[in-house]
């Protein structure tokens, strides 16, 4: 069945010029007379996919999907498995979550589809990317961006606490993908560190959608119970109807005091003492926090929603003053002279970037007629997967995934604790001298 499946998939995307039937049927006498046409990359690929015996039984048994091809298990989930893969044309790495249709009831599978389209409406560095995703009868397979530096409280339980200039570079990330977010008026509701991806270059990357929800407005009402107890703000725990902005900034709050403390905000060992507790407001900042992260720590983390912190009011708070956001990520229109200039390059570098991703799809042998698909928000279609994963590539090669510079940092990484960036190659990006 998956052979009569990849065969639709060739033909739709063999050129006509170069079909499948037209070499396979030319006879050995005739390859004098007319030398075959050399196979584009995806014309080889598509052929393996229906007519090689080992790539055929790699699919039967789930060593490839779709187009990639799968390798060891990176992590797992309440109702998923997560695979390191690579995609058989571009080689890129990307993270394979496959859940069992069969396991889904009607609630998970509505989580689910939730995740999808929350994901498709989002392209921000510092949000996981949604490449493909890839539908068997008995799986479903979401193709991701990898971040391969683990999670953010794996990296804080394993150093402890994170230097000063670590947390400021790690929650500016956070708070530039949460505002994107609010932005597009998604609400992701289970934030916490377990799902702050890092990749090798210390870039913050939020992931896990599945209880995130689409608001038309600001101040619609919410009334589900989302996410960690740990994470979740007074308002959740009194059973109100509650707003989704307000509900992800308290769980920043409580991510920023576990980043800087080393513990976190609010503990008990019964849900009903944590409840009291976070319903209080009861906690204390340990005196060697630095002031300015202790103000925004306690202007983030009341009781009362309206008087929390907005998320205009973080970015411009003393702590990330040294920071420099990514400007086009903070900024969904330019404001100022500067600004449209900015917005005139940016707008070059994207034609630029396009171009790249053309001729790269041309040269792996996708046609021009097979881009307009690619480029509308279909993520089930393998032509969906290669313009995506390319088109990321080019935007890496032009920055996009570098971590936020903070001024006036004196590059020791020892001193700084930056040793939590182990795998990083720019360091001194991290850090200007002013
Ligand atoms: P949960 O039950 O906690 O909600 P889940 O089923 O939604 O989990 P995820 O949290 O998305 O699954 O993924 C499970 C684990 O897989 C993560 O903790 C992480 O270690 C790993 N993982 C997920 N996505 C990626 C990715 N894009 N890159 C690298 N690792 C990933």
């Amino acid at each position: 069945m998956l052979g009569r499946q990849y065969q639709v998939a060739s033909t739709r995307l063999h050129h006509s010029r170069h079909s499948l039937k037209d070499t396979s049927e030319v006879g050995p006498e005739d390859e004098e007379a007319y030398p075959l046409p050399r196979l584009s990359p995806l014309q080889k690929l598509t052929t393996d996919l229906c007519k090689d015996d080992k790539t055929i039984k790699d699919l039967v048994v789930g060593r490839r999907v779709g187009f990639y091809k799968v390798r060891g298990e990176i992590g797992f989930g309440t109702f998923s498995r997560v695979k390191l893969a690579f995609h058989a044309l571009t080689k890129d790495k990307v993270a394979l979550k496959i859940l069992d249709r069969t396991r889904l009831d009607s609630h998970a599978q509505r989580l689910l589809s939730r995740e999808i389209s929350s994901m498709e409406c989002l392209r921000h560095p510092n949000v996981v990317c949604l490449y493909e995703v890839v539908e068997t009868p008995s799986r479903l397979f979401l193709v991701l961006e990898y971040a391969g530096g683990g999670d953010l409280h794996n990296r804080i339980c394993t150093e402890t606490k994170l230097s000063d200039v670590t947390c400021k570079i790690t929650f500016a990330q956070i708070l530039s993908a949460v505002k994107y977010m609010h932005n597009h008026n998604i609400i992701h509701r289970d934030l916490k560190a377990e799902n702050v991806l890092l990749t090798s270059t210390g870039c913050v990357k939020v992931a896990d959608f599945g209880f995130s929800t689409q608001i038309s407005e600001r101040s619609d009402a919410l009334d589900t119970f989302c996410g960690s107890p740990q994470y979740a703000a007074p308002e959740l725990f009194r059973e109100e109807c509650y707003l989704g902005p307000p509900v992800d900034v308290w769980a920043m709050g409580v991510v920023l005091f576990f980043m800087v403390t080393g513990t976190m905000p609010f503990r008990a060992d019964t849900i009903g003492k944590l409840r009291r507790c976070v319903i209080e407001c009861a906690y204390t900042v340990p005196p060697w926090v630095p002031g300015p992260c202790q103000r925004l720590i306690k202007g983030i983390l009341k009781a009362a929603p309206d008087e929390r912190y907005a998320l205009d009011q973080m970015m411009g708070c003393n702590w990330l003053l040294p920071v420099e956001f990514p400007w086009s990520l903070v900024h969904p229109e330019p404001s100022s002279a500067q600004q449209s200039l900015l917005h005139l390059e940016r707008g070059s570098m994207e034609e630029e970037v396009e171009e790249e991703v053309r001729a790269t799809l041309e040269e792996l042998g996708f046609s021009a007629e097979h881009l307009p698909d690619s480029q509308t928000k279909h993520s089930r279609s393998p032509v969906t997967g290669v313009y995506r994963i390319l088109l990321h590539r080019a935007q890496k090669r032009r920055g996009c995934d570098c971590p936020p510079v903070v001024r006036g940092m004196v590059s020791d990484p020892k001193r700084e604790g930056l040793s939590a960036y182990r795998g990083i190659k720019h360091t001194s990006k991290l850090c200007v001298l002013s």
